[in-house]
């Protein structure tokens, strides 16, 4: 059943339009990410659910309510941004009691609430430390605990982990991820990196100037991306220009190699330029690869990137890039070396803009 509602949602600052018709419905106890470059309206779509900002046009709902008029105070929502936004000259306890003092709650709840809440992000011991005497990680699952006591209906997360460093942003997301399910709240996480949203989302919402682009689970959004933008921003995947031979057949060619693909190349005529997709991990190289398509080409480069290596040829007009597993016997290609990608034509996908 759907909790938050947003609703033809429009945002203009002056003549200039951020947000444009953008419309979700998130369930009860869902985690939506809000996916996309800087500039896309992320932010401001978050600043409206908070009560930040003013929507131009369309409406919000939570729990069948509608938001408008309703003062951030009101709303009863949970926010952490992406600078440690504690307040610096009062302690842990004293932060994560703020919402609840504000809300006038007796003295006993919330001390019960706080150590509760301290227990939760695992730091009851420094419950007494000021915000300059933690990392960067514990100010952020301070901010967290802050949000969530007071027991808001949805929890607004902006950015929260783009300030720490790369290994902390990893184990705070899965933390995030753990606290959110295990309380069942109703969660809106707003960052421009796709590994972050791909890895702890239920739904993903890939927003480009101002619309949602796409929206589904984070499968559908890697395997099948609607849009061209969805297919460069998310992941990294080969764009590859193809020429129609046969629409009739689905029959296309890339550079002077002949593919036929299993999925309509819709609404073209030979001759016509299409452009198709391909994840590097799809094929293979090895000799006895599987595959009912083959595309042969000059190898451009090859990275050792730790877990695999990937290697870059040229096929026609375009760059492929695949990926092999590394192992202590891998030889990969080298520059010049002319090499064969197997795989199924089904990981051929037409993209439509
Ligand atoms: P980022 O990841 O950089 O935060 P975002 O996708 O969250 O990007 P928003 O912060 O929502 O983007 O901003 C969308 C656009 O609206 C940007 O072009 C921004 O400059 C503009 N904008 C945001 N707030 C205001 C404001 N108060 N007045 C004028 N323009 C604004």
């Amino acid at each position: 059943m759907t909790f938050l509602s947003l609703s033809h949602l429009q945002k203009s600052f002056g003549p200039v339009q951020v947000v444009n018709d953008f419309n979700m419905d998130i369930e009860k106890g869902e985690f939506v990410s809000f996916l996309g470059p800087s500039g896309c309206g992320k932010t401001t779509v978050l600043r409206m659910i908070a009560g930040f900002e003013t929507p131009s046009g369309g409406t919000i709902t939570v729990a069948g309510k509608n938001q408008a008029g309703l003062k951030p105070n009101q709303r009863n929502i949970g926010m952490v941004f992406q600078a440690y936004a504690l307040f610096p000259n009062m302690n842990v306890f004293d932060n994560v009691a703020f919402g609840l003092k504000v809300a006038g709650r007796p003295q006993q709840e919330i001390a019960s609430r706080v150590k509760e809440m301290l227990g939760l992000i695992k730091l009851e011991h420094l419950a007494d430390r000021f915000p300059y005497q933690l990392s960067g990680g514990q100010q952020q699952r301070v901010a967290l605990a802050r949000a969530l006591a007071p027991k808001p209906q949805v929890l607004l997360l902006d950015e929260p982990l783009s300030a720490l460093d790369a290994k902390i942003r990893v184990s705070l997301r899965e933390e995030i991820r753990m606290i959110q399910q295990q309380l069942g709240i109703t969660t809106v996480f707003v960052t421009h990196d796709q590994e972050e949203a791909l890895s702890i989302s239920d739904r993903i919402v890939v927003m480009n100037a101002g619309c949602a682009d796409q929206i589904g689970t984070p499968a559908e959004i890697y395997n099948r991306p609607a849009t061209r933008f969805v297919a460069s921003f998310v992941g990294t995947l080969n764009l590859i220009e193809a020429k129609v031979i046969d629409p009739a057949a689905n029959r296309v060619s890339i550079g002077d190699q002949g593919v036929t693909l299993r999925e309509p190349v819709g609404p073209v005529k030979p001759g016509d330029t299409i452009s198709l997709a391909l994840r590097p991990e799809a094929g293979s190289i090895a000799e006895g690869a599987k595959g009912d398509t083959a595309l042969t080409g000059e190898v451009i480069s090859s990275n050792f990137l730790g877990s695999v290596v990937r290697t870059r040829m040229r096929v026609g007009p375009s760059v492929i890039s695949f990926d092999m597993f590394n192992n202590p016997g891998l030889v990969p290609p080298a520059a010049g070396d002319t090499v064969t990608l197997r795989f199924t034509a089904t990981d051929l996908l037409v993209i439509r803009d």
